[in-house]
């Protein structure tokens, strides 16, 4: 990233909120959950698979967590009358890990109990390191139960991710692999991009070793091409594997892998509280700095008064 768009991220948490709205549009769904189903219509009829995120981290009291799960309740039943093709991503600290380890247990038992329900899936996304030992234990708790429609997410950035793997690995775990979004000490993370692509493959083959389905979530061509070369190394067929993006992000290379006929999931998120994910996501982007400004210019001068 260039030394002005470094310079913009850390500014973004100043930047309005009308601002970081209008850039970060593409990134959501919407607010309403019709904006979700008809995103998820259309990326089904591309050939791309979904998983939907209500968005609302970090909440800050059991009656918003317990919204959050009436609001999954709610996307299970569209996602049946509606027949998508889409399975849910849950945050656990949406369902109130910070507030009570246990009041987030039974919210998330819930969800993925009402899941089953209908045969479908739940992701838990993971969130930053403080949160890591935890959510690993409650998914252990959920699959120890007997509940196999739950996965788990793992992120490359961690030097501990290969350990858990291994410590993961009598339960062949449904992960989805990323490189990690956070910002971490390099203490526990890889700092270098180099390092981290790396560990990402480690981590990667290492899973399939242990015959785990993963979600192969990057939007990284040098880790898609090296993806595609590992599956295909293994003789994996193409419902052993999926690959996944983020809405918004490197439409074309998800193009280029459902032609391949590779499976594809796409994360769509919807909500009201949609400002934490799509500062996280402008940091990512590589041309920050370019939509920033002019969003300022159309702003100034009244090009755009959308
Ligand atoms: C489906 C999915 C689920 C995820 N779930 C989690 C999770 O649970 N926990 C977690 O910590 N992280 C999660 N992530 C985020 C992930 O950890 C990375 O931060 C993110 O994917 C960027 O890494 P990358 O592998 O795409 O590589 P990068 O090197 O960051 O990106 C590769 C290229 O993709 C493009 N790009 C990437 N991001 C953007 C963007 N926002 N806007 C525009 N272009 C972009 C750029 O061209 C960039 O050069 C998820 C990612 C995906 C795809």
């Amino acid at each position: 990233m260039a030394l002005f768009d470094r310079a913009i991220v850390r500014v973004l948490p100043v930047v309005p909120r009308s601002v970081v709205r209008r850039i970060s549009n593409s990134y959501i769904a919407g607010t309403t959950i019709e904006a979700a189903i008809s995103v998820v219509r259309e990326l089904n009829e591309q050939g791309k698979m979904a998983t939907i995120d209500v968005l609302g981290e970090e909440v800050s009291g059991r009656r918003e967590a317990a919204e959050i799960v009436r609001a999954y309740h709610d996307v299970f039943e569209a996602i049946e009358r509606e027949r998508l093709d889409s399975n849910v991503s849950v945050k656990l600290t949406a369902l109130g890990l910070n507030l009570a380890y246990e009041l987030c247990r039974a919210n998330l038992l819930r969800v993925v109990r009402h899941a089953a329900e209908s045969g479908n899936f739940v992701r838990i996304d993971m969130e930053d390191s403080s949160t890591t030992s935890e959510t690993l234990q409650l998914y252990r708790e959920l699959r120890e139960e007997g509940l196999d429609n739950v996965g788990v997410v793992l992120q490359a950035y961690l030097r501990r991710s290969i350990r858990d793997i291994h410590d993961l690995a009598p339960l062949q775990p449904n992960v989805r692999l990323c490189k990690g979004i956070y910002v971490e000490p390099p203490l526990i993370a890889y700092q270098d991009y180099e390092e981290v692509r790396q560990n990402f493959l480690r981590c990667l083959r290492e899973l399939l070793q242990i015959g785990s389905y993963v979600g192969i979530a990057t939007h990284d061509q040098f880790l898609i091409d090296e993806g595609e070369r590992l599956v295909a190394e293994r003789g994996l067929t193409r419902d052993e594997y999926e690959f996944q993006m983020l809405l918004g992000v490197r439409g074309f290379a998800g193009d280029r892998l459902v032609r391949d006929g590779h499976r594809l999931r796409i994360y769509v998120p919807f909500g009201e509280h949609w400002y934490q994910y799509s500062v996280r996501r402008l940091q990512e982007n590589p041309k920050i700095a370019g939509y920033v400004a002019s969003d300022t210019v159309n702003r100034l001068f009244g090009a755009d008064s959308r």
